[in-house]
């Protein structure tokens, strides 16, 4: 498999992709591991996360120039992951003990009764590239503390990140056969499919996602979908516009759109609209596309180069149904993947852009007459992951996230992932929750002890 650096469009390594023989002798080899990792101590499952948790910083050089190369994030945004990361981890490693430790339900009488949590067995990790430590972290940091085996497979365009993921658990003292990593793209996910696993946990696309489930549903396991997203943030018309469009340009565009929470389409109240798309615009104008290596960079390449026809096609789509195309619109003219960044008025929910997950860095901006205008347009989307509200008013906000249909509701601020808040989905943006303590429990299954005598 050819790993492709997305700002030059050059070769960056040769890896070897795992074949089916090569995916079933490792799903061999973590069903025999899992059993005696089940059997070590929590408290020694949680100190080899600690010890990851310590390399992936002392080599976080090495790790975000790899990471920066195959995806084409800019560097600091590359060593932010790997930090942030990290603190999601460290969450697992001090939270783990206090909500895995057995539960006493009934201590009087006959019968007393207990919770007691244990491992689902030997679980899929099939990963998405966008951020591939923070997602990842998400899913093999509390399955590893819970006592499974872990099958990894990083996104085909995330490769060397999940090695070296790899790598470091496996220094930190995590035995080789619990956590396999799976290189390859969609074949080894299928081969994986194939496999009598006890969980499939998936970050990725809606459509891949919803094919998984299906593949998965006959065998009765848990299956944990984190999707994409057509996250709404709306300005409110009592906020200081310029301030609301600097948090408006870095939710759109940080990691060039390629959040699954990024912002995904804006509605302003008419009273501020005017303002509020100049003060966007002029903002948008600031951020420096270049290298991801280079100095002070925020715009890289698009990570895939088929996503630059899925954005070209929403810009067409926008302008022929009345759109007004302020700012950009169209693939950069240099090497690489680069898409400029895209921002389009007049637009409605007739238009691909405010509908279909973009992806990348464009934007489009709707003027709404009040709130109630506002929350119809925003719920009107089958995805539900996040949705934002900006207004110096909180009963205002509150009134309008309770109205939202999505796992996750923001009060003057967005694209934002906590590690002690639930991270879940709704509708076509996924099933189940990873993060907080229904993140840790989500790799274990209950069970229940009644205990006479
Ligand atoms: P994708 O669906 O194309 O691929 C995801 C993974 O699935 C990859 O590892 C891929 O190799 C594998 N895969 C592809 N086809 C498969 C098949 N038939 N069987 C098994 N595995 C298969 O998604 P992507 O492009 O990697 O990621 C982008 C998407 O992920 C966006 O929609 C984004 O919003 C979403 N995402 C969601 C979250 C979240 O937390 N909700 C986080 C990150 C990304």
């Amino acid at each position: 498999m050819k790993i492709i650096n997305p700002a030059t469009e050059e070769l960056i390594k040769d890896v070897q992709e795992d074949s089916q023989t090569s995916i079933q002798q490792k799903f061999e080899a973590t069903k025999k591991a899992q059993k005696a990792w089940a059997q070590v101590p929590l408290k020694e499952r949680i100190a080899c996360i600690a010890k990851f948790n310590e390399l992936m910083l002392a080599n976080s050089d090495k790790i975000a120039a790899d990471l920066t190369a195959e995806v084409g994030k800019p560097l600091d945004q590359a060593k932010g992951e790997i930090n942030g990361g990290v603190g999601r981890s460290q969450y697992f490693v001090d939270n783990s003990e206090k909500y895995l430790a057995e539960e006493w339900a009934v201590t009087e009488g006959g019968t007393k009764e207990k919770i007691v949590y244990e491992p689902l067995g030997v679980i899929a990790n099939i990963s998405a590239w966008n951020y591939p430590i923070l997602v990842g972290v998400n899913v093999f940091i509390p399955a590893l503390i819970g006592g499974n085996a872990v099958l990894y497979k990083p996104s085909e365009f995330s490769t060397l990140t999940g090695l070296n993921i790899a790598d470091k658990l496996w220094e930190a003292g995590i035995p080789k056969d619990v956590f396999q990593i799976v290189v390859g793209g969609k074949d080894a996910g299928e081969a994986l499919l194939d496999l009598p696993l006890d969980g499939y946990f998936f970050t990725g696309s809606y459509r891949t996602g919803k094919y998984i489930a299906e593949r998965a549903a006959g065998k009765l396991v848990p299956v944990g979908l984190e999707l994409g997203g057509k996250d709404p943030m709306y300005v409110c018309d009592d906020v200081d516009v310029k301030a609301v469009a600097a948090s408006g340009v870095e939710g759109a565009f940080y990691n060039n759109g390629q959040s699954c929470c990024a912002v995904e389409r804006i509605y302003v109240h008419e009273k501020v609209y005017d303002a509020f798309v100049d003060a966007f615009i002029e903002e948008a104008k600031t951020m420096k596309m270049g290298l991801p290596t280079e100095d002070g960079a925020f715009i890289g390449p698009l990570t895939r180069p088929q996503q630059a026809d899925v954005l070209a096609d929403q810009v067409a789509d926008a302008t022929a149904k009345g759109a007004t195309l302020l700012l950009g619109g169209k693939a950069a003219e240099r090497p690489g993947y680069y898409f400029e960044p895209t921002v389009l008025t007049d637009v409605t929910h007739e238009m691909k852009v405010m509908m279909d997950e973009s992806f990348g860095p464009i934007i489009g901006i709707q003027k709404v007459k009040d709130d109630a205008e506002a929350v119809e347009l925003m719920i009107d989307t089958p995805y539900g992951l996040a949705s934002s509200v900006f207004t110096n008013d909180q009963s205002r906000a509150e009134r309008i996230m309770a109205e939202m249909n999505s796992g996750t509701v923001y009060w003057n601020c967005c694209d934002r992932v906590s590690p002690t808040s639930p991270w879940s989905g709704r509708g076509h943006s996924g099933l189940g929750s990873t993060l907080s303590h229904h993140g840790i429990r989500a790799f274990v299954q209950p069970k229940a002890y009644h205990l006479r005598g």
